[in-house]
């Protein structure tokens, strides 16, 4: 899918100019006619980047540029300011703006493709992420995240061999942030996976700036690490190269200490942003198959698991069996000591579970106070000696209550075991709850096995 690009300028001429340029590259572009038309339209079309002109009537390009970043729907879109003037104000008035890029007019071709290419890069890669969250509140939470890690200061790796000119850099960084030199980080071994951003000098000879922009996209730990290349004034092809090859960002000598601050915080405020993103993704994954009270996996998560172990032995593989465990009048617990004192035995009754079975098994909280530890490659009778087991450690120690009280705490259990070659599921569950309910029907505290060859 070809990324869309919405290019603002308030004089027609200017506009047809970059689109074109764009157009013979296969973007698709939307155009706007002043800051306000910008928002309307990053708005309604949700552009992938968008290419501002500052000197606008109405709202200027540094002011857009501001609202679109203030608000949650329109934050994510990287912002390029065009600029007639190469002035140094205007660069650092729209990096404080939260501009992500700078292009000056006339627009080179080169910088305008890389970089619109780099920025569309990393769009996608957030975008993906948005997505695949499952909740809809997304951005409050992430904003939430981001902002309160925003004002800490960054790890950043300097690699130049310069000596000189990378503790330069350090100095400049130091107020605000953590730089490292990558002479000092190589006696301490820290490496690209353990740093927030790296800064790094195209100048290099034997740490060839392309390479290392190569090589951490590359992989997987540094793949999102942004990288900030530091570039000759003469050597633009270089510096070009360098974003085509995932660069983030290009500083040219002699570095300013103020742009190059500016640069620094919105590539470590994208960094946070796709990390907060990530984090929470996992979190999401993880409460979609984790039962909270007790930290087992949740009752879909067992379904799922247990329908691909159950095909498996249809189809001659392993046998596979499972237990259903039962608390003992679990209801008596909630009466007498309150419902507080019943979640604390759930809690210690899925720790003693989680802490007695053999890594491959699964243990499950399937309900209220029943659970199922699916056990592979497990026979009917090595299933039973694993009840009794667990139904041993369960009793022989009494459970901790809320403020110190103990209490004696036993299960039941039924053992069932799948019957090549067209055992079900639920089949399965339900010859296991039916040695259960036979288990408390003779007393309880004792584990049945389902009636093989009968029904
Ligand atoms: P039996 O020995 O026959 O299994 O009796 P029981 O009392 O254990 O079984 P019953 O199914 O009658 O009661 C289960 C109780 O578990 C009822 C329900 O209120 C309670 N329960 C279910 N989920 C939770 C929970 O998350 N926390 C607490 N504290 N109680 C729960
Ligand atoms: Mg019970
Ligand atoms: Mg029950």
């Amino acid at each position: 899918m070809s990324a869309r690009v919405l290019v603002v300028d308030d004089i027609e001429q200017n506009r047809k100019l970059l689109q074109d340029k764009l157009k013979n590259e296969y973007f698709h572009v939307i155009t706007a006619v002043d800051g306000q038309d910008a928002i309307d339209k990053a708005l309604a079309e949700e552009p992938d980047v968008i290419l501002m002109d500052v000197m606008m009537p109405k709202l200027n390009g540094v002011e857009a540029c501001r609202q679109l970043k203030m608000d949650p729907r329109t934050e994510h879109i990287p912002i390029v300011l065009v600029t007639a003037l190469n002035e140094r104000e205007d660069r650092l008035r729209g990096l404080g703006a939260g501009a992500d890029d700078f292009l000056t007019k006339p627009v080179n071709d080169l910088h305008l493709l890389s970089r619109v290419r780099a920025l569309t890069k990393y769009k996608m890669v957030a975008d993906e992420l948005r997505k695949r969250e499952a909740s809809g509140k997304r951005i409050g939470v992430i904003d939430a995240v981001t902002s309160g890690r925003a004002s800490e200061p960054a790890r950043i790796l300097v690699v130049d061999e310069n000596e000189r000119q990378a503790r330069r850099i350090c100095r400049y960084l130091e107020g605000l942030h953590r730089p490292i030199s990558h002479s000092e980080a190589a006696q301490l071994g820290i490496s690209g996976s353990m740093v927030d951003l790296m800064i790094v000098s195209l100048s290099n000879e034997k740490l060839d700036g392309l390479r290392l922009c190569a090589y951490f996209r590359s992989m997987e730990s540094t793949r999102d690490l942004p990288i900030i290349v530091v570039a000759e004034p003469d050597d633009e092809k270089k510096a070009v190269r360098a974003l085509d090859l995932g660069a983030s960002d290009i500083v040219i000598k002699p570095i300013d200490s103020e742009e190059l601050s500016a640069r620094v915080k919105t590539q470590v405020r994208k960094k946070r942003y796709l990390d907060a993103l990530r984090a929470r993704l996992d979190q999401s994954m993880e409460l979609a198959v984790t039962d909270q009270l007790t930290g087992l996996h949740n009752r879909r998560y067992m379904r799922v698991q247990l329908e691909q172990f159950v095909k498996r032995a249809n189809m001659g593989g392993q046998q596979v069996s499972i237990l259903l465990a039962d608390i003992d009048h679990f209801k008596k617990i909630n009466d007498i000591h309150g419902h507080s004192a019943g979640d604390d035995v759930l809690r210690e009754f899925g720790r003693r579970l989680r802490e007695n079975i053999r890594p491959i098994d699964l243990a499950c909280r399937y309900g209220g106070e029943e659970f199922v530890i699916i056990m592979p490659e497990t026979t009917q009778a090595l299933a039973q000696a694993a009840g009794e087991r667990i139904r041993h450690l369960i009793e022989e120690s009494p459970f901790l209550i809320g403020r110190g009280d103990h209490l004696r705490v036993t299960m039941s259990g039924g053992v069932a075991t799948v019957i090549a070659p067209d055992d079900g599921v639920d089949a399965l569950i339900k010859r296991a709850d039916e040695a259960l309910y036979r288990a408390k029907g003779n007393g309880r505290n004792a584990i049945e096995v389902e009636n093989m060859g009968v029904g």
